[in-house]
């Protein structure tokens, strides 16, 4: 039987309306929580990724603004714009898109961001009160998976899950999370002995490791919960054949785009897992969700409104 389908578009739209709701209380209190996100030079990508953050702040009524420094942008500079916004009272959340430019010190730009205000979650304080169990702002894609799972009624607590990817802003919080829910986590990575026996052992697996369609159904013990957070662009043919042969719809949009998505899973997989996020669909919208949600939740902590909850299902 192919796996259950675990529906991204869905559970974000459900996450957008709780956070509207929380806006609107908010805003009864006299406070609109506010972004400032900080694009540097024309990465076309990073464009992409901005324009939907500022988009969704529109559509649930949170306050945003964009700094776009050019390219030869320095470190100085860029500390001093974040400075600027640390200091700012209608700023809760400031977000640096990521990459920043080869000569600019990222990690020193990082740590400036205040950590009250650090919406992405990355600031080393943050990671301590995640690694911790303190109350902080957690990293959004790992924390769009939790909420994935809760939501889908798939229980962390005592299973077996593997995270395939040791990232800062993915990995490493996600295995965090995991474990701070209760799991027994195992994290892999390029040195990791025998990938897909370990893979195999999971109950809930999660992929983060930016390889197309690499997680064959060898890698997957039949029944477990799949979640891809890869995001991958296949261009050729003959990978295309090797993820998609047959598949009509993909490839109608691989003739006229010239491109697919996938995941860092092989959509065979869906055969044997037991439910699977789809690419795209799946964990891509919780992640601007979850920024929002962390927004609102800076605002709250930043003002003393109080905690923000996501409504328990
Ligand atoms: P990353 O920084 O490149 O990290 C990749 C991780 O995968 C590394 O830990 C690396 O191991 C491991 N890895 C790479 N090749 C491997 C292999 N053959 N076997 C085992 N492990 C391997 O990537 P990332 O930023 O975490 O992102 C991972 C994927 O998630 C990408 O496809 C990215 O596009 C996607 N993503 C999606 C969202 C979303 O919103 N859906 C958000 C963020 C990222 P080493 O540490 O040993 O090098």
């Amino acid at each position: 039987m192919p796996a259950r389908i675990l529906d991204g578009v869905k559970i974000a739209g459900d996450i957008r309306r709780e956070i509207a709701a929380e806006v609107s209380t908010l805003a009864a209190a006299g406070i609109r929580p506010g972004l400032a996100v900080v694009l540097v030079g024309h990465n076309p990508a990073s464009e992409i990724y901005v324009r939907g953050k500022v988009k969704a702040c529109r559509e649930l009524g949170i306050y945003s603004e964009q700094h776009t420094p050019l390219e030869t942008a320095t470190t100085a500079e860029l500390l001093a714009l974040v400075e600027d916004l640390n200091g700012r009272e209608e700023i809760d959340g400031i977000l640096v898109q990521f990459p920043l430019p080869a000569h600019v010190n990222s990690k020193r730009v990082l740590l400036g961001v205040n950590p009250l205000k650090d919406v992405d979650g990355f600031h080393p304080m943050n990671v301590g009160f995640l690694s911790t169990r303190r109350e902080g702002l957690v990293p959004c894609t790992p924390a769009g998976v939790m909420e994935i799972l809760r939501r889908s009624h798939i229980p962390a607590v005592g299973q077996e899950a593997v995270v395939a990817g040791r990232s800062d802003i993915v990995g490493k919080p996600m295995a965090m999370l995991l474990l701070n829910a209760d799991a027994t986590v195992t994290v892999c990575h390029s040195k990791t002995h025998d990938l897909p026996a370990v893979c195999r052992r999971a109950d809930i697996l999660v992929a983060a490791i930016g390889r197309a369609g690499m997680l064959t159904r060898e890698f997957v013990k039949p029944g477990a919960a799949v979640i891809d957070v890869g995001m991958n662009k296949v261009t050729e043919r003959s990978e295309f054949d090797r993820l998609f042969a047959g598949n009509a719809r993909r490839e109608e949009i691989f003739r006229t785009k010239g491109s697919v998505l996938v995941g860092d899973v092989h959509p065979e997989v869906v055969e044997i897992a037991g439910a699977i996020t789809p690419v795209p669909g799946g964990v891509g919208p919780l992640t601007i969700a979850m920024l929002m949600h962390n927004t609102v939740k800076a605002a709250r902590m930043r003002r003393g409104a109080g905690r923000v909850h996501l409504a328990p299902k």
